[in-house]
């Protein structure tokens, strides 16, 4: 197993060496979508950066357990703990729908989505809605071992107590306790509750209008938003696991509110390594719906949008968020995405020649050690905190040399063969295992050969019937000129077949 790996972990705010709990296992945790609308392209630029870093452990060999939730319950407007209305029951407010019918709506839009990008899915994909017994049961130790309290039907973590206690508040976020203390937060409900207004809610007393509502010991209620990540974390991959992640809009509050209750739950924290993916910008902004500034997956593709000249393939678009790291703010905009269009293009006219090329080399000799050398590379980018944009970089590398050996300006000589197909399948492991994308252009090229093939059906049917005619010379005629075109009719017993020469 590979311990060059190096993570840069949130919480230490440094690489470090990858040590799984459980040698060969990988246990991650990844925040998913609330699902209340369509997924918007941000979204999905976390998705794919935490797809690559699950694809990368498993190609290390690693055999990874990846947990990656979906949240249909306790989300609040503006992302507050008490006081806001559920991102979920209000969209089933204003659509006159079960809030049930809008999470499995969106659930279906989302992986439709991920399908798209070619994300793979997760070991499992647990729901908030599912699991509010054992949120219950967190709960309940959490006001056991003393971090909580009840007013009035809610429950409230104590965070004062866990900042004095365990000295490890705003390790993530970086967020002082005294800062927070000091915030207001007057304006909204349920604040007076509340021994300090840096306490959170993990159980929430329904109001009567409330439509997501369940038993507990302390109210008819819900759960507070963080508390679903801490009771699903712990149900699958225990108390203490390898890596959490998510965007880092949600180190604050719901990262370090996590582990907060896990602390609070099992006195332990939950993840060793965690990790936080940079934000997508649309022309240097955030992307926001709200202020018009944001491009939804669907219009990128079509183009349309005010903000693109045309549209993009999903695997442009994949490849477009390759060419960035992870951790830091990927800026989207025409320009850049044409580029990587091209630059998509590149790499799998390099791919589909490099397959095709034939081996010209030889005697082991400087270039075989030049091309090693590109082919640890790339393992080396990805193995320094998954970064792509390098490990790409490497691979156009040999994408200059590949055309270089095509046409002729560079030979094989001093290239081994047994060097040649490990870059051969380096190249197709990276692209296709590694990064995830597709390649359009072959898959293009199958619809074409689906049109081929209909038309040559036609052409032999015709052919059949002149020869029904016993017109000879028209059925030589037909069959000659397809033979100088290169293509060959195999009359059989199932009939006749077309192939090239
Ligand atoms: P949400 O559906 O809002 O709970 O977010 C789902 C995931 O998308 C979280 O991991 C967020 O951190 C992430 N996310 C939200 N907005 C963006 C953005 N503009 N760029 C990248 N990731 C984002
Ligand atoms: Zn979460």
């Amino acid at each position: 197993m590979n311990s060059a790996l190096k993570i840069y972990n949130s919480l230490s705010k440094e690489k470090e060496v990858f040590q799984p709990i459980l040698p060969g296992r990988v246990g991650m945790y990844v925040c998913g979508p609330t699902v209340y609308s369509n997924v918007h392209l941000g979204n999905c630029r976390t998705f794919v950066s935490f797809d690559i870093i699950y694809r990368y452990l498993q190609f290390l060999g690693y055999k990874v357990r990846y947990v990656r939730n979906v949240t249909d319950v306790g989300h609040l407007e503006g992302d507050v703990d008490t006081g806001g209305e559920d991102k979920l029951g209000k969209r089933a407010r204003l659509e006159q729908l079960e809030p049930m019918e809008i999470a499995h709506k969106y659930t279906v839009g989302f992986h439709d989505m991920m399908r798209i990008f070619n994300v793979l899915p997760p070991s499992l994909e647990p729901r908030a809605t599912g699991h509010i017994p054992e949120q219950i049961e967190m709960v309940q130790q959490i006001l056991e071992n003393g971090y909580a309290y009840e007013a009035n039907g809610s429950v409230y973590f104590d965070t004062l107590k866990f900042a004095e206690k365990s000295g490890i508040y705003g390790a993530l976020s970086g967020r002082k306790i005294e800062d927070l203390i000091s915030e207001s937060r007057d304006n909204l409900k349920k604040q007076d509750e509340k021994r300090n207004s840096a306490d959170f809610a993990i159980w929430i007393k329904a109001d009567p209008e409330h439509l997501m509502r369940w038993n507990s010991p302390w109210s008819v209620g819900f759960p507070g938003w963080h508390l679903e990540c801490s009771a699903m974390s712990t149900k699958y991959l225990g108390k203490t696991f390898d890596i959490h992640g998510g965007g880092n809009d949600l180190k604050f509050p719901h990262h370090e509110n996590e582990v907060a209750q896990n602390y609070g739950a099992c006195g332990c924290t939950p993840a060793k390594t965690w990790m936080h993916g940079n934000m997508l910008l649309l022309n240097g902004k955030k992307m926001s719906k709200s202020d018009g500034n944001s491009i939804m997956p669907e219009e990128l593709f079509t183009g349309n949008s005010p903000h693109i000249t045309k549209g993009y393939s999903p695997m442009a678009v994949r490849f477009f968020m390759l060419q960035t790291h992870y951790r830091s703010t990927l800026d989207l905009t025409d320009d850049a995405l044409q580029a990587a269009e091209k630059g998509y293009r590149r790499l799998m006219e390099a791919h589909a020649t490099l397959q095709v090329l034939p081996f010209s080399g030889g005697a082991t000799g400087a270039q075989d050690q030049e091309v090693k050398e590109w082919i640890s590379s790339v393992h080396e980018e990805m193995d320094d905190d998954f970064n792509t944009p390098k490990a790409l970089a490497r691979l156009f590398e040999i994408v200059s040399r590949v055309n270089s050996w095509k046409g002729g300006q560079v030979s094989m000589e001093g290239l081994s063969e047994a060097t040649f197909n490990e870059l051969k399948t380096t190249f197709h492991t990276f692209l296709f295992d590694i990064f995830g994308l597709q390649d359009e252009v072959a898959a293009g090229s199958d619809d074409s050969f689906k049109t081929i093939d209909g038309l040559m059906h036609l052409i032999i049917d015709m052919r059949a019937d002149v020869r029904a005619r016993k017109d000879w010379s028209a059925a030589d005629k037909i069959r000659d000129t397809l033979k100088s075109v290169g293509i060959v009719l195999k009359d059989g017993k199932e009939g006749t077949e077309w192939g090239k020469e």
